[in-house]
């Protein structure tokens, strides 16, 4: 039996911690390089993170003929009304690299914050995740959150996208001053993924994707 999983983003972060959770398990993960195609890119137009996840995961699964994993996550922040939240990718609207439009998310968010004096905010990471088959069936979904407060001055260098602003209280740390395998054991996709790896012990996935 296969133990492959096409994981359906081009995000190199999103790839090493999921692979850090299943590899381990005995599970492959690849990327969309895998695919030996391009791929359009679905149009996430969903309400919810669910939602897109499942536009990304049936959508690629079904372009590439292989059992595919997705993830659609964000930023919640409370004194924002949960923004950016399913926006959070694009919420600046500038385009460019990843990092670029990281550093203008971060930009955008910190500068709000500041008008409203709402630095310090709770907030949180959710990350969804769903597995589709080729034939566009869902076969399981898994949800996780990561709680925290936001600090307008950036602190550490892991990660990517807004894990410089969430400040963990308990650890006194920052999302990005996380080890990898520390963020994962607390992180929206750490526990997201460690949900996926029950349910993917019960799931069949066939012969496809080596
Ligand atoms: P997606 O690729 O459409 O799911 O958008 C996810 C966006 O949410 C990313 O571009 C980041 O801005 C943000 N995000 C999601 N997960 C994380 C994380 O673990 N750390 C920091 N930012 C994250």
């Amino acid at each position: 039996m296969s133990n492959t999983i096409l994981l359906a983003t081009s995000n190199e972060h999103k790839l090493d911690e999921v692979r850090q959770i299943l590899g381990p398990l005995g599970f492959t993960v690849q990327g969309l390089d895998s695919v030996g195609m391009a791929i359009p890119e679905p149009v996430e137009d969903g309400m919810t993170f669910e939602e897109n996840a499942r536009i990304k995961a049936v959508s690629y699964a079904t372009a590439a003929g292989r059992i595919s994993l997705a993830d659609d996550s964000g930023l919640e922040i409370d004194a924002l009304g949960g923004a950016p939240g399913i926006h959070s990718a694009r919420f600046s609207g500038v385009e460019g690299s990843r990092s670029e439009r990281d550093s203008a998310n971060n930009r955008k968010m910190v500068s709000m914050l500041r008008e409203l004096s709402e630095e310090g905010s709770p907030a949180r990471f959710v990350c969804a995740m769903c597995l589709a088959a080729p034939d566009g069936r869902i076969l399981a979904e898994t949800r996780g959150e990561f709680e925290g407060v936001i600090v307008t001055e950036p602190r550490g260098e892991n990660g990517f996208g807004y894990d410089p602003h969430l400040y963990i209280p308990d650890l006194g740390l920052t999302s990005a001053e996380l080890a990898p395998d520390a963020k994962n054991a607390r992180s929206h996709r750490g526990e997201a993924v460690r949900q996926m790896a029950v349910l993917l012990d019960a799931i069949d996935l066939g012969p496809g994707g080596d």
